[in-house]
């Protein structure tokens, strides 16, 4: 990393929250990936837009962090900044129906302060293990619900480095994907519209969904939750059942026995094991079924 650039962000962020060589392996949910050249966490919002518009005018890559639960980063590292936006954490209620969360908030901790006000809306959203930021790139959805039917509006920093608020209407939100993603927009926070509901029973829901998972799931290991994104008509994880590919392995990785639309670490495996597990399911399902999964994990880093 350029020492000019290194220099020019010290003066940005204090020297605590900056890490050189920060091994990416800490922040994904896979707990596999190499080093990142830098690794900053920037205290406030405005700290986040001033860092964007340095890195942008010197032509250095960066990347968004939230949970790294849909990551994947190679082992070589990534030559470049990652922020993270774990320090906007701010969650609050605005009035009776509303809720404001930082995009660093974790969608485990909005669930339960949605529960204990009793709002109800956010329940399909507890066990999905990302940010609330993650979770607007990606429209992030499971057991029937998704963020587009909760969100009022998001608060990003556009790629002009300007800050945006854009209704959640205009998000163009679809099957995990966003204008937000697609336009390169850095979430800062989101206003979430609930409905007010009974405590116990978004208790019970939230119970119910949360043994569905474990049931289905394999918990139990490192992954990035669904390996690859559901092709129209089929279901990624059935399709692969049906190529005989179930416990399949590449190193250490492995197409879950439990759920197929897994991949897991299951022994110690690297980036490297994930990454050609996944080529190889895609290239064995094409071959029996003709259908392309695509990946919905998203790749950092040269593999
Ligand atoms: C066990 C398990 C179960 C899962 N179940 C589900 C599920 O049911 N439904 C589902 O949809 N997903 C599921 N996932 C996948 C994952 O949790 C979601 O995609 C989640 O929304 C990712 O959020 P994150 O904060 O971890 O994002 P990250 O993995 O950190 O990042 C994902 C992408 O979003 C970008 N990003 C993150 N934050 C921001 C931000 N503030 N501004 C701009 N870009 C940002 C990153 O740059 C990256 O491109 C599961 C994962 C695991 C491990």
């Amino acid at each position: 990393m350029n020492n000019e650039v290194i220099e020019g962000l010290k003066k940005l962020v204090p020297e605590k929250d900056i890490s050189i060589d920060e091994l990416m392996s800490r922040h994904t949910t896979f707990r596999t990936g190499g080093p990142a050249s830098l690794f900053l966490r920037p205290e406030d919002e405005e700290t986040v837009i001033l860092v964007i518009g340095f890195l942008r005018s010197k032509g250095c890559p960066f990347f968004i962090l939230g949970n790294g639960s849909n990551l994947l980063v190679s082992d070589k590292g990534y030559d470049g900044v990652i922020i993270s936006v774990e320090r906007l954490n701010d969650l609050h209620i605005e009035n009776d129906t509303t809720m404001v969360a930082g995009a660093g908030v974790l969608n485990s901790a909005i669930a339960s302060l949605a529960r204990d006000n009793s709002l109800s809306g956010f329940e399909f959203a507890a066990g999905i293990p990302g940010t609330i930021g993650g979770a607007m790139i990606m429209n992030a959805g499971a057991y029937g619900g998704e963020m587009k039917d909760i969100t009022s509006s998001v608060r990003a920093i556009t790629p002009d480095g300007e800050i945006k608020v854009i209704p959640g209407a205009d998000c163009d939100f679809g099957y995990r994907t966003s204008a937000l993603k697609r336009g390169g927009f850095v979430v800062t926070s989101a206003r979430l519209t609930l409905t007010a509901g009974s405590r116990d029973e978004i208790s019970e829901r939230m119970t119910e969904l949360a043994l569905k998972r474990k049931e289905k799931q394999p918990l139990e290991y490192p992954s990035a939750g669904s390996t690859f994104k559901r092709p129209e008509g089929y279901f990624a994880g059935k399709l692969i059942e049906d190529a005989g590919l179930r416990g399949l392995s590449v190193g250490g990785a492995q197409v879950s026995e439990k759920h197929c639309g897994f991949v897991i670490n299951k022994d110690n495996a690297t980036s490297t094991d994930v990454y050609k597990l996944i080529q190889e399911v895609k290239k064995r399902v094409f071959e029996s079924s003709g259908v392309e999964l695509e990946p919905e994990v998203v790749m950092l880093g040269d593999f």
